[in-house]
């Protein structure tokens, strides 16, 4: 192996705004016949934003999205900013008892009610039951968009719709890797009715939906077993073990600070093009090396 040949590798990656911290990830792309995506953040945008309320009870929009947001001001979830936005200036309250349900959603009490929002893992726990929602879950998410349940001292009160688009950019960056021969996979926390759509619209091959946070590293080595070779795309606290897991892990420039530590590239453009030019420089520089 010349080092001059992934010197130049390196080099040539910093020009398409990949930045490969640790060069022997350029060697091992070369390897890889399997390229992982993160879903919130990574081939979406990231910013959520609520699109729709359906309500189950006396309690009008405006009490549940007061509810609502009252209750996601203690959360860092993109989805509780996009509900935390939509409040806009109500005056919140405030929650005693907060606690968050990794992958599921969060809990807390408000004005002597005890308050449960997050998706139907969240409400199963809980023991809240959602079929008052079932056509409204079953169209939000068939749509692509992610369904958050209000739950007020176990009753089923509210639906939020959380639309969170592609990027733009992200189809066609798709469209390139898969014609460079390479098998695209979704990993995401969100349910698999949504993720369905998005991978849909994107052109990813397989889903791998539902997975809690630990799970992530979990369904890497699972691919890796397989016999696959894995690039890992995310941005999130999340994703770092499984950036970490993976042959490679790319960080998306501006994600977390946990995920951009610990993969080997970071995209400094938001654009998953990025893991297009990266593959495609690996392939030439071994190619240069033989
Ligand atoms: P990902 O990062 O892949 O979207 P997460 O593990 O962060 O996955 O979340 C998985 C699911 O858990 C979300 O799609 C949502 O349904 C639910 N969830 C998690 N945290 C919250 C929250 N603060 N508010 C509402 N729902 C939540
Ligand atoms: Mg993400």
């Amino acid at each position: 192996a010349t080092p001059m040949s992934i010197i130049a590798g390196v080099g040539r990656a910093a020009e398409f705004g990949v930045l490969v911290k640790d060069a022997d990830a350029l060697q091992r792309a070369s390897e890889v016949d399997t390229i992982v995506f993160d879903k919130t953040g990574t081939l979406t945008a990231g910013k959520p934003q609520v699109t729709q309320i359906a309500t189950f009870s006396e309690l009008d929009e405006s009490a549940v999205l007061r509810f609502a947001a009252s209750l996601e001001q203690g959360a860092s979830h993109p989805l509780a900013k996009a509900i935390v936005d939509k409040a806009g200036t109500r005056a919140l309250l405030p929650a005693s008892s907060f606690r968050t349900l990794g992958g599921k959603g969060v809990q807390g009490e408000i004005e002597g009610h005890r308050v449960t929002l997050g998706n139907q893992a969240m409400m199963a726990e809980s023991g809240v039951d959602t079929r008052p929602a079932r056509e409204a879950l079953d169209n939000v998410a068939s749509q692509g968009e992610t369904p958050v349940l209000l739950a007020v001292d176990g009753m089923l009160v509210a639906l939020f719709a959380i639309a969170d688009p592609l990027r733009e950019t992200s189809k066609a960056a798709l469209e390139r890797l898969h014609g460079m021969g390479y098998h695209l996979v979704m990993l995401t926390g969100d349910n698999p009715v949504t993720a369905g759509a998005i991978a849909k619209q994107a052109g990813i091959d397989t889903v791998i939906a539902g997975v809690l946070p630990d799970g992530k590293a979990e369904a890497i080595t699972q691919l890796q077993q397989q016999g696959r070779h894995v690039v890992m795309v995310g941005d999130g606290i999340n994703d770092a073990p499984a950036l970490a897991q993976a042959d490679v892990g790319v960080a998306m420039g501006g994600g977390s600070d946990v995920a951009i530590e610990t993969a080997g590239m970071t995209l400094m453009r938001h654009d998953l093009q990025g893991v297009a030019d990266a593959m495609s420089i690996s392939r030439a520089t071994l190619k240069n090396m033989k």
